[in-house]
């Protein structure tokens, strides 16, 4: 019997009542469960109550980037605005770094700072060369300038030199300070916009992964790990997996490695650090040393969408821990993980229309968590 066989087409093995509850059409399908699939389904639902939003993840957890990053409310170094500077127009750069600065009041506003233990312990560049260093320095006052028409604020960047000794570093030249960056618990934040999402009705699937994407014109059909799933509109947000459902040849897979120390006794440093035009980065956390980047010492091996570990960048962090940044303590290094970026040549995320029902909302680089939620409130407005 027809009727019979499109049930079964649509989702395998299910009884009726989870047919009818879980996977009856959607009126806005979200692929991906992180930063931007979690705040586009809240602004969606705060836009329009009574809609029906699912996200579809297919990880049991987020797993991409969203609860594996650094957990940086960051919005640019000096060494690597003035990097972007000499490669971009000005107004490209300027929008970016208005897209970051506002995107963290609006995850601040969202989440709630109690919620991510948000902290505003102000962010540090830290340069192991001189000549790296008098070059940023001698750009602080005009930078300063410039950043005061985005963020209304004056001398962001000051030299800290000071502050060296007191952080415990071993052969760094040149430090200069952020006031307006903080730090944040990822987990904590990942998990209040997941209550957040479910409290405004948002029904969220974990374990099933999308194959292909189809918009027939009338709908959007997922082909799926369970079945085939309906939605009215779908928000592509695999962010560093876009290219696997889209024809999206700008967006490419970039793995980012981390690792996380034992608890360290009188640990000296407290904040974000960002080091090599941000290739590399540290902060404290509960006690701890949390070190990630490196992607810059294996480009070719780290376009990938492998989430492992590997010895080469491994081995490049400890050898930045215990030579530079913690010479004093020698901790063990308690984790390691790895996660997924999406990055492209452009600096900007992707946030349109790729049909008449299937918009992207992909390539957040390393700027997601600055980024994500204002991506998220972007594709509510194109929904609207
Ligand atoms: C180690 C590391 C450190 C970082 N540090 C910072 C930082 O300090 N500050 C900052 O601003 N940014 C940082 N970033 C970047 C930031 O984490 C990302 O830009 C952001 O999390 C991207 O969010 P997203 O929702 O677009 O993508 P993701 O979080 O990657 O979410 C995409 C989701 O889609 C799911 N998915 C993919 N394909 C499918 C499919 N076919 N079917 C179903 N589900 C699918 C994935 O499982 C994933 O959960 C860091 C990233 C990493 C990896």
């Amino acid at each position: 019997m027809p009727k019979t066989k499109k049930l079964d087409k649509r989702v395998v093995n299910f009884s009726y009542w989870e047919q009818k509850q879980f996977f009856a059409p959607a009126d806005v399908l979200i692929i991906g469960g992180g930063i931007v699939g979690l705040t586009s389904a809240i602004f969606v639902k705060r836009q329009h109550p009574k809609s029906r939003v699912v996200i579809v993840e297919r990880g049991v957890l987020p797993s991409g980037a969203s609860t594996k990053n650094a957990g940086f409310a960051c919005f640019g170094s000096v060494g690597e605005i003035l990097d972007d500077l000499s490669k971009m127009p000005e107004s490209t750069v300027l929008d970016t770094l208005r897209l970051r600065w506002e995107g963290l009041a609006l995850l601040r506003e969202t989440v709630g700072d109690v919620n991510m233990d948000y902290r505003a312990y102000g962010g540090y560049e830290v340069f192991t060369t001189a000549k790296a260093f008098e070059r940023c320095e001698a750009g602080l006052s005009d930078l300063n300038r410039l950043l005061q028409t985005v963020i209304g604020k004056k001398k962001t960047y000051q030299s800290r030199m000071n502050s060296i000794e007191s952080f415990g570093f071993k052969g760094v030249k040149g430090l200069i300070q952020n006031r307006y960056e903080g730090q944040l618990d990822t987990g904590k934040m990942m998990a209040t916009l997941i209550s957040t999402a479910q409290h405004l009705g948002v029904l969220i699937l974990n374990g099933i992964a999308v194959d292909a994407v189809t918009d027939v014109g009338s709908k959007v059909i997922l082909n799926t790990s369970v079945g085939e799933l309906e939605g009215a509109k779908v928000v592509v947000a695999t962010n560093g997996f876009a290219k696997q459902l889209l024809q999206l040849k700008v967006v490419e897979p970039a793995r980012a490695q981390v690792l996380i120390t034992d608890p360290i006794p009188k640990l000296q440093l407290k904040g974000s650090f960002h080091l090599d035009e941000g290739y590399y980065y540290f902060r404290n956390i509960d006690g701890r040393v949390l070190l990630g980047g490196g992607r810059n010492s294996d480009f070719v091996g780290e376009t990938t969408f492998e989430m492992t570990i590997t010895p080469t960048i491994q081995t490049a962090l400890e050898k930045l821990l215990y030579k530079t940044i913690l010479p004093y303590a020698q901790p063990k290094v308690a984790m390691r993980w790895a996660g997924i970026m999406g990055v492209g040549t452009e600096k900007k995320p992707i946030v349109e229309w790729v049909s008449g029902r299937v918009i992207a909302a992909v390539r957040m680089g390393g700027m997601g968590v600055a980024i994500g939620s204002k991506v998220g409130q972007q594709v509510a407005l194109l929904l609207k």
